[in-house]
């Protein structure tokens, strides 16, 4: 999905974001509990001269899973070996992975709940026992081989920690669930990413963009891009308040960080259904959206801001809705 406010990367953000990753748990801003904890198991593990635990993190896209990943590597002075459960297609793509690891190294999995379930199941042992059997042969003089691995951490990240199978999560050690970022910490985010840059930017244009990145970092970055451009084109190249509020809106980012899509789905709902109570696959049809992507990706932020909410009959706007578009509220 190609919005200005997925949360999603996309192909410009990638080798933009290298340059961006912080690489030290105090440059991560936010995420304070996640981050004392993992501050924690790391000196432990540093101190017993083991290898960490197994991390599970999780949390919608763009809020800084990969980011941490790295940091963890960093900070227990190892390697850091990236792949993705869907790029894991058989067995011997994990084999050849686990065996060229050097011992303590991180391997981290990306959407680790979109690995085929055959290759959970040579996971387990490796997590476990730091183990592979492996059947050599085919046929009646099939058999199997226990290779040693060396011991490394597992660091595994989801946006969805419900669909991961229960013996997968059980195997983790340690399970952060990231939140999304208040205005103040996107605020912060901005700033430093206008530093790397060396883009001029006053404070509140700053706060502008970080409030309507949607409670996450990738965002808060992309819209800063954006605005730099016009700024570069349209201005003397310094980002102020007037030139990020007026970007913002030819962007067409709402004061909330909402796009035509949202729009499209609130007002769908109350003009069609008077606000609900309407069941998901009914919005669906009425907005020619599938009914995965409306609750995998445009939902969870309107949820989160409590501008939708689930009830047993159905998708309810709120109050809050009319009052965004300046609407009346129905009276009953
Ligand atoms: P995810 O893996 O959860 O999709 P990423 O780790 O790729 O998210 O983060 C996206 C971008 O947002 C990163 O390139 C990084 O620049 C920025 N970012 C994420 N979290 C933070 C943070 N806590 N502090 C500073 N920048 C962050």
């Amino acid at each position: 999905d190609d919005r200005i406010i997925s949360g999603e990367a996309d192909v410009q953000d990638l080798s933009f974001e290298q340059s961006l990753r912080p690489l030290t748990l105090k440059q991560y801003i936010g995420q304070t509990k996640v981050k004392e904890n993992l501050e924690i198991f790391i000196e432990a593990a540093k101190i017993r001269q083991e290898t960490l635990d197994h991390v599970l993190l999780y949390g919608p896209p763009g809020l800084g899973k990969t980011t941490l990943a790295t940091i963890i590597a960093n900070e227990m002075g190892v390697n850091i070996r990236t792949t993705a459960g869907p790029a894991i297609e058989r067995p011997g793509d994990l084999a050849a992975i686990l065996t060229a690891l050097e011992p303590g190294d991180i391997l981290f999995i990306d959407e680790i709940h979109r690995l085929p379930r055959a290759i959970e199941e040579v996971l387990y042992p490796a997590m476990e026992d730091f183990c592979l059997d492996i059947v050599i042969g085919k046929g009646a003089t099939a058999r199997s081989v226990r290779l040693d691995l060396p011991p490394f951490t597992l660091v595994g990240a989801t946006t969805r920690a419900g669909s991961l199978s229960a013996p997968l999560r059980d195997r983790f050690g340690v399970l952060s669930r990231l939140e999304y970022y208040k205005e103040d910490q996107l605020m912060d985010i901005v700033l430093r990413t206008a530093e790397v840059f060396q883009v001029e930017i006053t404070k509140d244009a700053a706060l502008e963009i970080a409030k309507r990145s949607r409670g996450t970092p990738r965002i808060a970055n992309r819209l800063l891009r954006r605005v730099r451009d016009f700024a570069q084109v349209k201005g003397n190249g310094m980002i102020d308040l007037s030139l990020a509020d007026h970007s913002l809106q030819l962007l067409q980012v709402d004061p909330l960080g909402l796009d035509h899509i949202d729009h499209k789905l609130l007002k769908g709902i109350i003009e069609k259904f008077r606000g609900g109570p309407v069941g998901l696959d009914t919005i669906a049809a009425t907005i020619g959206e599938e009914s995965h992507t409306i609750e995998d990706v445009y939902e969870p932020y309107l949820l989160q801001i409590g501008f939708i909410q689930r009830t047993p009959r159905g998708r309810i706007v709120t109050n809050l809705v009319y009052q965004h578009f300046q609407m009346e509220v129905p009276t009953e």
